[in-house]
């Protein structure tokens, strides 16, 4: 049996299984991703359609030498399934670490910070990866799916075996490594370093996974693959960085950060390249957005060469506005505009930034203090939702945003659920 291109599969969604079930798309990504037997293909397919559409995150950075404001900005749309839902609240300082079922137990923080938190969860509760944290540090950690779906032989969706370095210790770490990092974080290098050491310990569970780690000064994008395989690379200053669901790491270069394993082999070795075919990034699921925003945002019109683009400096400063913009875009005026109805793929099966499952578009204003950042939130597709404005650590949180002990009663039941 072939590949399948992601957009095959996309396609196999469109004609023949309009509803999921729900629980084979929890677990994409995760165990189920990774070994799937052949009998099973037919539904992991449908589970695989489900979660391209599902997953189909867009994130930027800004270097804050190109930026309006001085400082870095990050930006992120949080794509998934349209009924799933996200919701707010500010983690106290002093919260415990909450254990994930089958998932090793991380220590607890010396210290742990306060956090405001976007919570994602499925309609029946499930927690998703989707989780976004923005600290008392003003250290902002959000993600987006690594888009692994290359390795398929007709029978398993799965990574190369690579020994120890594929392994993980006592389930290995699952959704809340996130928040592992940011109760912990001071700056956005330490937040790299903090995650990277936890992978090297206990190993990462899930099949990849793009992190974005930000602070006022450096954005920094940890590319974590099952087990200990790791890249972190920073966002030039004078760069922005556009990343949708895929490795955006090539061959690795001075500066990075890599696992023991993967930096033995600096020299010779791609990453992106390694595991995920050209055709992750190159399929229209992946590469309009991507491009899009550099477009968009930036002013560079990028056609798709033989690597993806980590960062490219831009056309002109780039302001908030240019990236509110990005994220709410249909492409239009061009020949992949979509329906601002959101039917999703128009003929081209091109997947606009601003999508159906758009559930929350975020741009980072970082300010010179943790109580002068901005974060501006389109609670739903940005097209048609106005963004607010949050000030986490800068005065009085709108109404409807858990504190104390129901916020603390959020994350633990939030953990408790994951499988
Ligand atoms: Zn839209």
């Amino acid at each position: 049996m072939a590949k399948p291109e992601i957009n095959d599969i996309i396609l196999t969604l469109k004609q023949g299984k309009k509803k999921m079930k729900s629980k084979c798309v929890m677990k994409f990504g995760r165990k189920h991703l990774r070994k799937v037997n052949a009998c099973r293909a037919v539904l992991c397919l449908a589970a695989l359609a489900a979660a391209a559409n599902a997953v189909a995150c867009s994130g930027f950075a800004v270097g804050k030498k190109v930026s309006a404001t001085g400082r870095v900005i990050v930006a992120h749309n949080e794509d998934n399934i349209p009924k799933h839902r996200i919701r707010h609240a500010m983690i106290p300082a002093g919260a415990p670490q909450f254990d994930e079922p089958g998932h090793v137990s991380i220590p607890p923080a010396e210290r742990a910070c306060a956090c405001f938190w976007s919570e994602l969860k499925s309609a029946d509760g499930e927690p998703f990866p989707g989780d976004l944290f923005f600290n008392e540090n003003g250290v902002m950690v959000y993600s987006n799916n690594g888009g692994v779906y290359e390795e398929w032989d007709g029978k398993t969706f799965s990574l190369p075996d690579e020994g120890y370095w594929s392994s993980c210790t006592d389930g290995g770490l699952g959704i809340n490594l996130r928040f592992a990092v940011a109760q912990r974080a001071r700056t956005a290098r330490e937040g790299v370093s903090i995650m990277t050491n936890l992978v090297m310990t206990f190993g990462y569970e899930p099949l990849s996974r793009i992190f974005t780690i930000a602070d006022k000064d450096e954005t920094w994008l940890v590319q974590v693959l099952h087990g200990r395989r790791y890249v972190a690379r920073r966002c030039p200053d004078d760069a922005v960085a556009s990343y949708p669901n895929c490795l955006t790491i090539g061959a690795i270069e001075p500066g990075d950060v890599c696992s023991p394993y993967i930096a033995a082999q600096r020299g010779t070795f791609d990453f992106a390249a390694r595991y995920q075919g050209p055709r992750t990034w190159k399929s229209p699921f992946n590469l309009h957005r991507g491009l899009g925003l550099y477009r968009i945002v930036a002013g560079l019109d990028v056609k798709a060469g033989e690597t993806y683009p980590f960062s490219l400096k831009p056309a002109h400063m780039i302001s908030i506005d240019d990236i509110k913009r990005g994220l709410s875009s249909h492409y239009e005026g061009t020949p992949h505009e979509t329906n601002p109805k959101h039917p999703e793929k128009g003929p081209k099966v091109v997947e606009p930034i601003c999508r159906r499952g758009t559930l929350e578009a975020m741009v980072c204003e970082f300010g010179e203090t943790p109580a002068d950042c901005v974060l501006h939130i389109a609670k739903g597709r940005p097209c048609e939702t106005p963004f607010m404005t949050f000030r986490p650590f800068g005065g009085a949180l709108p109404d409807g945003v858990a504190t104390g002990e129901e916020a603390i009663k959020r994350i633990s039941e939030h953990y408790k659920a994951a499988r």
